[in-house]
C-alpha cells in the first residue's frame, strides 16, 4: 500500500454501519494494484446521523465514488444530485459516482444487476421464465426489479407480514406499471400458495438473509416435494457458502444451487466500472477471494 500511495491517489469510499466485515475494501484495491489503477478504497462507519456530513465530505474532498450500504442506502437519496433510472425504480442506492470530483453526485444501484450477471454466468436466464421469490427488502426489491427489467415474465413474491410487506405492495406495483414482467405479492404464511408457485416456477430466490447468522439453522423450505431436477436455487446469502436451504436443495436433487457470492463479486465489478471505467479482473478477485 505504502508503495501505492501517493499525493495523486484517487479516493473511493464505503459508507455503512456494522462496515468492518465487509469484503469489499479488500476486492476493490487488490483489483487496483492488479490494474495499476491509482485509487484506494476505504471503509467509514457512517450512518443515518452522519450520513448528510459524510456526503458533504465526499463533495468536499473530492472523492471519485462510494458504495452505500445500510442503513444507507434509501437515506442518501435527498443528498444526491441524480439517480440512474434503476436506483429510481428501486429506491435505493449502493454506488455514488462523483465524475472528476466536480461534486455533481449520481446514485445507481447494481444489486440487482450483480444478482442477474451471477446467474447468468452460471447459464440461467431469467428471460421468460416463472421466479418465485421470498424477501422483498433491501437485495430483494433489487433483484425483484432487475429480474422484471430483464425479461421475467412472471415475479411472485412472498413476504412475511412485517415492515417490509409494504414496501413489497409498492415493488409489486412499480414493476405492474413500469414493466411487461407480471409481478404478484402474497403472505408467506400461505404455504399451499408457496408451493405451488414453486411447482409453477423455474426459478427460486430466497432475499430474506434467512440461513445467515442468527437463522443459519433455518429453511424456508423443508419439504422434498418442493425441490425439482428442474429447478434453480438462488439463496443471496454468502457466509455460510451453503446455507441450510442450498444444502436441501442440492441434496433433494435441485438442477442448481447458488449462493451470493456471485452476486456479491458482479455488484462489486459493477461499482468499480463505475468508479474507474475499467473491467474488474473478476476470475482473479474470485480465485484470491473466494
Ligand atoms: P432487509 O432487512 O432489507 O430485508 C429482509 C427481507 O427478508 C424482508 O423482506 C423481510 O420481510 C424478510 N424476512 C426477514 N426475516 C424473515 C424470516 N424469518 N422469514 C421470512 N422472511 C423474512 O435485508 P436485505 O438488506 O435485503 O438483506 C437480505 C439478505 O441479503 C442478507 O442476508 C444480506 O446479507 C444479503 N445480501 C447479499 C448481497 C450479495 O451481494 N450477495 C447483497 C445485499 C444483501
Amino acid at each position: 500500500m505504502t508503495e501505492r500511495i501517493d499525493g495523486h491517489t484517487l479516493l473511493i469510499s464505503l459508507i455503512a454501519t456494522p462496515i468492518r466485515h465487509s469484503l469489499s475494501p479488500t476486492m476493490h484495491n487488490e483489483a487496483f494494484a492488479k490494474l495499476g489503477l491509482d485509487y484506494a478504497y476505504m471503509a467509514f462507519e457512517v450512518g443515518n446521523e452522519e450520513l448528510k456530513d459524510a456526503v458533504q465530505g465526499i463533495r468536499a474532498l473530492g472523492i471519485r465514488g462510494s458504495n452505500v450500504s445500510m442503513p444507507n442506502k434509501q437515506a442518501i437519496i435527498p443528498y444526491l444530485d441524480e439517480l440512474s433510472p434503476a436506483a429510481k425504480l428501486v429506491g435505493a442506492v449502493n454506488t455514488v459516482t462523483n465524475k472528476d470530483g466536480k461534486g455533481h453526485l449520481v446514485g445507481h444501484v447494481t444489486d440487482g444487476t450483480g444478482a442477474m450477471r451471477a446467474l447468468k454466468e452460471e447459464g440461467v436466464e431469467v428471460k421468460d421464465q416463472i421466479v418465485t421469490m421470498t424477501g422483498a427488502g433491501g437485495a430483494g426489491t433489487a433483484i425483484a426489479i432487475q429480474a422484471a427489467l430483464d425479461g421475467a415474465k412472471e415475479l411472485r413474491i412472498f413476504n412475511i407480514n412485517d415492515q417490509h410487506y409494504k414496501n413489497a405492495e409498492e415493488t409489486v406495483k412499480k414493476i405492474n406499471e413500469n414493466t411487461d414482467c407480471t409481478a404478484t405479492l402474497t403472505d408467506l404464511s400461505d404455504q399451499t400458495a408457496f408451493k405451488q408457485s414453486i411447482s409453477e416456477s423455474s426459478i427460486y430466490i430466497d432475499a430474506t438473509g434467512v440461513g445467515m447468522k442468527p437463522l443459519q439453522e433455518e429453511s424456508l423450505i423443508n419439504d422434498p416435494e418442493v425441490i425439482r431436477p428442474d429447478l434453480v436455487v438462488f439463496d443471496v446469502v454468502y457466509i455460510p457458502k451453503e446455507t441450510k436451504l442450498l444444502k436441501f436443495a442440492r441434496e433433494n436433487g435441485a438442477k442448481k444451487t447458488i449462493n451470493g457470492l456471485g452476486m456479491m463479486l458482479y455488484q462489486g465489478a459493477e461499482a468499480f466500472k463505475h468508479f474507474t471505467g475499467e473491467d474488474m479482473p473478476v476470475d482473479y478477485i474470485k480465485e484470491l477471494l473466494f
